[in-house]
């Protein structure tokens, strides 16, 4: 299978509970951002993602409760660098008592000192691999030599120790397709359990000219969807057909919902409009009609999976064809 079972079956036990109370949108993925303080400054993060200061962290009690509040089977870790907060061993034990899936997003270069043997694999934990490219384009990104390095090191280690462990990689205006399939067949040999390609968001606060327009998106993305084919992806084909212009959805931004070091983020996990401490006030004042739609300017060139994969699963009782579809691409992976 693509995903261990358990991710499957609490999604659709998920899908059912909210069905059955009425639910018409709900949380698919907590994006847990504990500190916006980072031991990198890649070019396409946002700058208020690595320029926070250790000590404004969350504790761990006001990230557990918005696990809770929040219901999402899966916890998305991330930040900042997720393994620079001093209690995560802590933070991944209590996500994982609560029966949630944890995906640690990391740039990999502290795993050896902060996660083998502190923390245990686990079938709730995933580690996801942050590589934008090979070496010179990987390092380039992050903006520092030697990363690309030590992330493989890292990922080889993670299997050997027996990780569920998947790689992350988002695709610039520059980045060249040839290269993701050659990135792809050699996370193939390393036996990875799964690669999410995504294409990158614009933020305000990243004046680099690196992003991509809607068009740029669709053409790079119809050679992502025959590289697919080839390599075990993470993201839907449903999704990388959207990405590549050949279908069309509303945006689903509450089924990602984001906590940082201020608060509830709104409306996405992209755009900070709006933070608050409540999750009341988030969840039942963010005008979810408005940002479904996609007509605000900040949307218009983004096709992030945090916005649409949850529109392909909502869409699927309309197209019986791609129900059968994806449960054969996911026993098939
Ligand atoms: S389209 Fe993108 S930027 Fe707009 S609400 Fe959805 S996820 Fe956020």
């Amino acid at each position: 299978m693509r995903f261990p079972l358990h991710i499957t079956t609490d999604n659709i036990k998920h899908s059912m509970k909210n069905a059955l109370q009425g639910n018409r949108r709900y949380p698919f993925v907590l994006m847990l951002e504990p500190l916006y303080t980072c031991n990198l400054a890649c070019i396409g993060c946002a700058v208020e993602r690595h320029t926070g200061k250790l000590k404004d962290r969350l504790p761990v009690e006001l990230c557990l409760q918005a696990v809770d509040e929040s219901g999402a089977p899966g916890v998305s870790l991330c930040g900042g660098e997720p393994t620079v907060y001093p209690e995560l061993r802590e933070l991944v034990n209590g996500i994982i008592e609560r029966n949630r899936h944890i995906y640690l997003c990391t740039n990999a270069l502290l795993m050896d000192e902060k996660v083998f043997g502190l923390i245990d694999p686990h079938k709730r934990l995933t580690i996801n691999v942050h590589l934008d490219g090979m070496r010179e384009t990987h390092d380039h990104v992050c903006a520092r030599d030697g990363v690309f390095d030590k992330a493989i090191e890292m990922i080889k280690e993670s299997k050997r120790l027996g990780y569920h462990t998947i790689t992350n990689t988002t695709i610039f205006k520059e980045t060249k397709i040839s290269e993701v399939e050659e990135l792809c067949e050699y996370m193939a040999s390393l036996d990875i359990d799964g690669m999410l390609i995504s294409p990158g968001y614009q933020y305000e606060s990243v004046e680099e000219d690196i992003f991509m327009t809607r068009q740029d998106i669709y053409d790079k993305f119809q050679r992502v969807l025959e590289i697919s084919k080839r390599y075990r992806l993470t993201s839907t084909p449903m999704f990388l057909e959207f990405a590549a212009g050949l279908r069309d959805y509303k945006c689903s931004p509450w089924s990602t919902v984001t906590f940082t070091p201020n608060g509830w983020k709104g409306p996405c996990y992209l755009i900070g409009k709006k933070f608050t401490w409540s999750w009341e006030e988030f969840w039942h004042l963010t005008d979810w009609d408005y940002w479904e739609s996609r007509e605000d300017r900040l949307c218009q060139n983004c096709l992030m999976h945090s916005g649409f994969e949850a529109s392909v699963v909502k869409e699927l009782p309309r197209n019986p064809g791609d129900m059968a579809r994806l449960m054969a691409w996911n026993l098939m992976g």
